[in-house]
């Protein structure tokens, strides 16, 4: 198995701490997000709920008698999912590879993203540090070479902090662990283990896998494996995705429209790629631009036939951009998106003459090259005029501009 870098991302008290951000009220308090009636369920508790003993999924009723001032607050789910995608649009920006576990957790597999961004620990840095300045929330980070260990490194600084397992500090960090920390092992294992006298992972570790397997069947040679911080589960990319898209910030706005332009054609590259790699076709392509002054739109167009050709979805951003840059202001900020992703293409029209086999063919040699050596190998003419001394923030930046 080669070395992997995988992180788990898991936002902290995320309901709960999505509340206190909307409702500046709710701060410093304790807040249970939940139903406060008698059959009532705490969904998410803030920090300062947790204090008293308070946690998600404990019956309400519990709840209030553990914390009597506890602000119940019922919560929106619409806004957290909106919160959501706005988390696992970052997310995106560093690899596609990404498999959401719940609306707030999230492995990410960074493997092949190091030659872009830097070092795992820079992508977790960089990740919490856009977390917290676009979305004013908290995340917490586990980076690791397999998704157990990145679970578990994830925990191990939260709320607001990461961790870092490599493959020197495995069995330091986990042989002193209750066996109850792998995964997997619950109540009648951790009795089962009790009775051969094992309470710790490293008790565990210096049993035989006969013993194990003896006493556990299967399980018995995952827990030996477990022990030893083996875990080669893939990160499995999410097959629902719905929408794709890539966002730049910039550091000083950006003044000259030609400039914008470079950018969306490089961002209409690189949504257009990971199209492709999920094996989907868009129909709906966006731009957002956010000016000098906050003031932010949103424009879409949709097409008459699904595609996942980078030519015909760069000419669409561009056509956008190009109805607005008439009255051209500064930028702040750039995005491409693509949404109504379909598995398949729909019927080509008759008349389908945007598409041609020549663009197509473009674009498998591209995904081929991309794939072998990575985004920066190829580089689009119309996308040469970026220019990195303008300060970019996110993907395609350089990596010497980011944090160490
Ligand atoms: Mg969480």
């Amino acid at each position: 198995m080669p070395l992997r870098a995988i992180l788990h991302i898991d936002m902290d008290a995320f309901f709960a701490a999505v509340e206190q951000r909307d409702h500046p009220e709710l701060r410093g308090k304790p807040v249970l997000v939940g139903g406060d009636g008698p059959r009532g369920v705490v969904a998410a508790a803030s920090y300062e709920a947790r204090v008293f003993g308070c946690h998600s999924a404990m019956p309400s009723s519990i709840a209030r008698r553990l914390c009597p001032n506890a602000i119940f607050v019922k919560g929106s789910h619409g806004t957290y999912s909106k919160v959501s995608k706005q988390v696992f649009e970052i997310l995106e920006r560093f690899s596609p590879a990404i498999q959401p576990i719940s609306i707030d957790e999230a492995f990410l597999d960074v493997t092949g993203s190091t030659h872009l961004f830097g070092s795992p620990t820079n992508i977790a840095i960089e990740i919490r540090r856009l977390v917290k300045e676009e979305l004013n929330l908290t995340c917490s980070v586990g980076i690791a070479p397999n998704k157990f260990l990145a679970k578990l490194a994830s925990d191990m600084n939260k709320p607001d902090g990461y961790t870092v397992i490599t493959n020197e500090t495995i069995q330091t960090i986990l042989d002193p662990l209750p066996v109850g920390k792998l995964m997997g092992v619950g109540a009648s294992t951790q009795r089962n283990l009790e009775r051969l006298g094992v309470r710790t992972v490293k008790q565990l570790r210096n049993l035989p896998i006969e013993t194990l397997t003896a006493r556990l069947g299967d399980f018995g040679e995952k827990l030996y494996r477990l022990s030893r911080g083996i875990d080669d589960r893939p990160v499995r990319i999410d097959q629902g995705a719905k929408s794709i898209s890539h966002e730049h910030t910039f550091a000083t706005d950006l003044d000259n429209a030609d400039e914008v332009r470079a950018i969306i054609a490089r961002q209409a590259v690189d949504v257009a790629s990971r199209l492709r790699k999920h094996e989907r076709y868009t129909k709906t392509i966006s731009i957002k631009v956010r000016f000098g002054d906050f003031e932010t739109i949103t424009r879409s167009t949709t097409l008459e036939n699904q595609t996942n050709e980078t030519n015909i979805i760069h000419s669409a951003a561009k056509a956008l951009f190009d109805t607005w840059a008439k009255t051209f202001r500064p930028v702040r900020l750039i995005g491409v998106g693509l949404t109504q992703l379909t598995e398949s293409p729909a019927e080509a029209g008759l008349f389908d003459n945007q598409s041609s086999n020549a663009n197509k063919a473009v674009d498998r040699a591209t995904d081929t090259i991309t794939n072998r050596f990575g985004k920066n190998a190829l580089t689009r003419a119309s996308t040469l005029k970026a220019k990195p001394a303008h300060g970019l923030h996110g993907p395609g930046s350089n990596p010497e501009d980011r944090p160490s």
